[in-house]
């Protein structure tokens, strides 16, 4: 790729983004209210528990009973390009304790927030008129803190201060906001970024992640490789790169981290980019510490 060749341009997406409506058909481009949304979180939900089966909440018949891994840690997730809070909503907080979610868009963060102040005050339906209840936010079990920003500059290592905070104050207090993380999702937002501005936000990602079983999670779409090689598209309408399967393992590589595993998210809906889960590691000894996979 030369460098006169299109990229994406910070603003000119967020510009496409805050013109589209802050509700589930806003952020998956007209597929929010068919089977797409329920599809996609039991996917990305198997995925997560199939690398970290401990998260399940149903006690596996295979576990001494003297064992509740799941009482004792806490256990923190970061939702990147978070959009509304579908993915916190739907995927994250049915299996770990703590999400802290990004999201640029003005629209959107103050309706993912807007939903979580609903969920936290027991209402039925927020000021737009949705239906919410995010799990563990009501009893205060669980906690959800917004930042507002873009991946081009976003640390999830020094996430700044932020905007608010829904459920709990989670036991290390104000301390949360620099804590580490044991999963970072990234979902239908890297295109955002050029190649080398991805690299560095997975690099810092990675010095981001708790210990050797975190892990980051990108599930995007992926274009044809019409020449077996890394391949790039530009989307003019929202400034955004779609990537190739050998694009984003390149990108995967050059910042230093490994695929433990990947697989295609099927039964969505004909006629769409074909969707992929990648979960690229700090290292492969993740293998070492998995108990199942
Ligand atoms: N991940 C969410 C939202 C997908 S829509 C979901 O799957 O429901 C794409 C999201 O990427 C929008 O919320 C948009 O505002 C966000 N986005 C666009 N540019 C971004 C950037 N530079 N940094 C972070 N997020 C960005």
């Amino acid at each position: 790729m030369s460098s006169t060749d299109p990229a994406p341009d910070l603003d000119a997406g967020i510009q496409y983004w805050a013109n589209q409506p802050a509700n589930y058909d806003g952020v998956l481009g007209g597929f929010g209210t068919g089977p797409l949304p329920r599809v996609d979180a039991a996917g990305s939900r198997r995925f997560l528990l199939d690398l970290l089966p401990e998260l399940c909440t149903v006690p596996s018949p295979f576990q001494s009973l003297s064992t509740h891994p799941s009482d004792t840690k806490r256990v923190r997730a970061l939702d990147v390009g978070a959009g509304v809070g579908r993915i916190t909503s739907d995927v994250l907080l049915h299996l770990v304790s703590d999400v802290a979610l990004v999201e640029p868009v003005e629209s959107f963060i103050e309706e993912a927030r807007s939903r979580g102040k609903a969920s936290e005050s027991g209402a039925e339906f927020n000021e737009s008129g949705y239906r919410v209840s995010w799990k563990g936010i009501a009893d205060r079990s669980k906690s959800v803190t917004f930042f507002k920003g873009a991946l081009q500059t976003f640390d999830p290592a020094a996430p700044g201060t932020p905007l608010d905070r829904v459920g709990c104050l989670p036991p290390d207090g104000d301390g949360n906001t620099e804590s580490k993380f044991d999963v970072i999702w990234c979902q239908w937002c890297l295109g955002h970024l050029k190649d080398d501005d991805l690299v560095r936000f997975l690099e810092r990602s990675k010095m981001a992640l708790r210990d050797a079983k975190s892990l980051i999670v990108v599930k995007e779409n992926l274009c044809a490789e019409p020449k077996n090689e890394p391949t790039t598209v530009f989307d003019e309408e929202d400034s955004s790169f779609t990537r190739s399967d050998l694009a984003f393992k390149k990108i995967f590589q050059d910042a230093g981290l490994e695929i433990v595993c990947e697989k295609i998210q099927h039964g969505l809906p004909n006629g769409l980019y074909p969707v992929k889960m990648y979960a690229p590691v700090i290292s492969l000894n993740f293998l070492s510490v998995l108990t199942r996979i």
